[in-house]
């Protein structure tokens, strides 16, 4: 018998839940970890706070995988699928991913000469060191939502029972993850990356062999005001959109 699966729902309203959990105890650990910094020492002081961050990701990244996993076994189950399969659990970023996101994160702290610096640079440095930090908070949490969400989707292109992945977005997320969740149900055949910005707390949902997928009522909602909105717009869609979802969502 068919089931339907959506994107918004019982298991996948707790798994949100769960990433959402994990992603503010990370950014509160890596918030402390602020501390490691010392202003008057930045080059001598910097290179142990990227380690003790790195740690922190690896550490998050594992836990973020791990609730992907878990979330793809119950989701199988609850399909109905019969037949082992398991979940390939991703590893969390490589050493060089995390630490040159820390480096774009950190960019801004550095003395720069005034006649080259942009406004940005020429802050103050505890005003510069908060920026960074805002800023590393934002990239980390990407790092790690991106190892559960890429534990799903690679468990999907593995699977031979899945047949599909769909995007689903958080309640008040921005205009362009929206507009990526009505697309609905994206088949394994289709070359369509998961693209995902710095604190997207998007994820992804299988579909498996003899399921449909159902928009939740909130992506609903979304696709009305794309379809009335934006959708008669070629080229200029997603301004359009970003526009209905301010007024009217
Ligand atoms: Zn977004």
């Amino acid at each position: 018998m068919a089931t339907a699966v959506s994107d918004g729902g019982g298991e996948p309203d707790r798994y949100r839940a769960a990433q959402l959990g994990l992603s503010r105890m990370l950014v509160r650990d890596v918030r402390r970890l602020r501390r490691l910094i010392i202003p008057s020492r930045l080059r001598s002081s910097m290179p142990d706070w990227f380690s003790a961050v790195q740690a922190v990701v690896d550490q998050y990244a594992q836990t973020s995988a791990a609730l992907g996993a878990e979330f793809y076994d119950a989701q199988r189950d609850a399909a109905g699928v019969t037949g082992l399969f398991t979940v390939p659990v991703a590893d969390p970023p490589p050493e060089e991913r995390t630490e040159s996101s820390l480096r774009w994160a950190t960019k801004d702290v550095w003395e720069r000469e005034s006649d080259v610096a942009t406004p940005a640079q020429l802050e103050p440095l505890d005003v510069r060191l908060e920026q960074a930090e805002k800023k590393a908070e934002l990239v980390v949490q990407k790092l790690v939502a991106d190892t559960g969400r890429g534990t799903v989707l690679e468990a999907v292109r593995q699977d031979r029972r899945a047949t599909a992945w769909a995007r689903s977005a958080a309640l008040g997320a921005c205009a362009f993850c929206r507009m990526l969740s009505i697309r609905g149900a994206v088949y394994k055949g289709d070359t369509v990356d998961f693209r995902a910005h710095d604190g997207c707390h998007c994820m992804t949902i299988p579909v498996f062999a003899g399921q449909r997928f159902e928009l939740s009522d909130n992506a609903k909602e979304w696709e009305r005001l794309y379809r009335e909105y934006a959708a008669p717009y070629s080229g200029d869609q997603l301004r359009r959109f970003r526009r209905a979802v301010a007024e009217h969502g």
